[in-house]
């Protein structure tokens, strides 16, 4: 049997920007790996933020929103 990679991670981000579109979709990123932290370094490699409680990310380039409660 073969071992496949089997965790994905959606990210939308979380800026003011992207959470207040009204038309279309906040910046989306997939990403495939075997658990949390290897998706998660591949997605920062690629430029995301993600917070430490993993509630929230930011597209590469979006600012951060500090008023999130
Ligand atoms: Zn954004």
């Amino acid at each position: 049997m073969m071992i496949a990679a089997n965790y994905t991670v959606h990210m939308y981000c979380d800026c003011d920007e992207c959470t207040g579109k009204q038309w279309g979709s906040p910046d989306f990123g997939e990403y495939v790996g075997n658990s949390w932290s290897q998706c998660a370094k591949e997605a920062r490699a690629n430029g995301w933020r993600i917070s430490k409680d993993r509630q929230h990310c930011y597209a590469p380039g979006h600012k951060i929103s500090r008023n999130k409660p």
